[in-house]
C-alpha cells in the first residue's frame, strides 16, 4: 500500500486516541466535582444540626431559669402563709402556689423533651461526623487518583503528539491539509477502506477504473463524493 496512506491510517489513530485522551481529562474535573459537592454537603449537614443543637442547648437553660424562678415564687409564698389572716387570704394564696406548681410540672416537662431531643441530636452529630470523614476521605483519595490519571494523560499526550509528527512528516503537505479539512468537517473517519466499489464513508458507489486504482492500493485516491481517502480493503474483511 502506498506509504502516505498507511501513515494517514496511523494518524487517524493517533487523532482517535488523542480525542479519547482529551475527553478523559475533561471529565476527570467533572467527577472530582461531584466527590467535593458530596464532602461540602456532609459537612454543612453536620453544621445545621450542631447549630440545631447549640439553640436547642440555649432554649433548655432559659426553662432551667424559669424553672428556678418558679421554685424560689413557691418559697416565697409559703415562708408568707405564717401571716396570712382570713381563710379567703388562705385560699388565694394556697391556689396561686398550686398554679406556681402546675407550671413548674410544664416547664419540667419541656425540660425533658428538650432533653431527649439533645441526646437525639447528638447521636445524630456522631453518625453525621462519620458521614463528613468518610466522604472527606473518599474525595482524598479521588483527588489522589485524579491526579495520578492527569500525570499519566499528560504523559500519553506528549507521546501521541511526538509519534504524529513523525507520521505526518512523512505526508505531502497538500494531503495532510485535505485530512485535517476532513476532521475539521467532522468527517471521521477521514480514512475509509472501499468494500467493492464502495466507499465506505458514504456509500457513494465509485466506476470501477477507479475502484480498481484504490485496490492496486499505489496511489492516493480519494472518494469522489465525500472526499475521504480511501484504501484496499483488507482481505479478510473483504470475504466476509
Ligand atoms: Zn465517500
Amino acid at each position: 500500500m502506498n506509504d502516505q496512506l498507511i501513515r494517514l491510517i496511523k494518524l487517524e489513530s493517533i487523532d482517535a486516541e488523542i480525542a479519547k485522551n482529551k475527553e478523559a481529562q475533561r471529565k476527570i474535573p467533572l467527577q472530582l466535582a461531584v466527590a467535593e459537592q458530596r464532602a461540602t454537603q456532609a459537612q454543612s449537614t453536620l453544621t445545621q444540626i450542631l447549630e440545631t443543637f447549640t439553640l436547642l442547648q440555649k432554649e433548655r437553660r432559659s426553662k432551667e431559669q424559669d424553672l428556678k424562678i418558679a421554685e424560689e415564687k413557691i418559697a416565697q409564698r409559703k415562708l408568707r402563709l405564717a401571716d396570712l389572716k382570713t381563710n379567703r387570704e388562705y385560699q388565694t394564696h394556697m391556689s396561686e402556689i398550686d398554679a406556681a406548681r402546675r407550671e413548674m410540672g410544664k416547664i419540667e416537662e419541656q425540660i425533658l423533651l428538650l432533653m431527649e431531643k439533645g441526646d437525639q441530636l447528638q447521636r445524630e452529630i456522631a453518625s453525621q461526623q462519620e458521614v463528613v470523614a468518610a466522604e472527606e476521605k473518599a474525595f482524598g483519595a479521588q483527588k489522589a487518583q485524579a491526579d495520578e490519571r492527569l500525570q499519566e494523560i499528560a504523559e500519553a499526550a506528549g507521546r501521541l503528539s511526538s509519534t504524529w509528527t513523525e507520521q505526518s512528516a512523512g505526508i505531502d503537505t497538500s494531503t495532510l491539509d485535505a485530512y485535517r479539512k476532513l476532521v475539521d468537517t467532522r468527517k471521521s473517519p477521514a480514512v475509509v477502506p472501499l468494500r467493492g466499489q464502495t466507499c465506505r464513508g458514504c456509500n457513494f458507489s465509485l466506476p470501477p477504473q477507479r475502484a480498481a486504482e484504490v485496490q492496486i492500493g499505489e496511489k492516493i485516491i480519494r472518494c469522489s463524493y465525500c472526499h475521504r481517502f480511501l484504501y484496499p480493503q483488507p482481505q479478510a474483511e473483504a470475504a466476509g
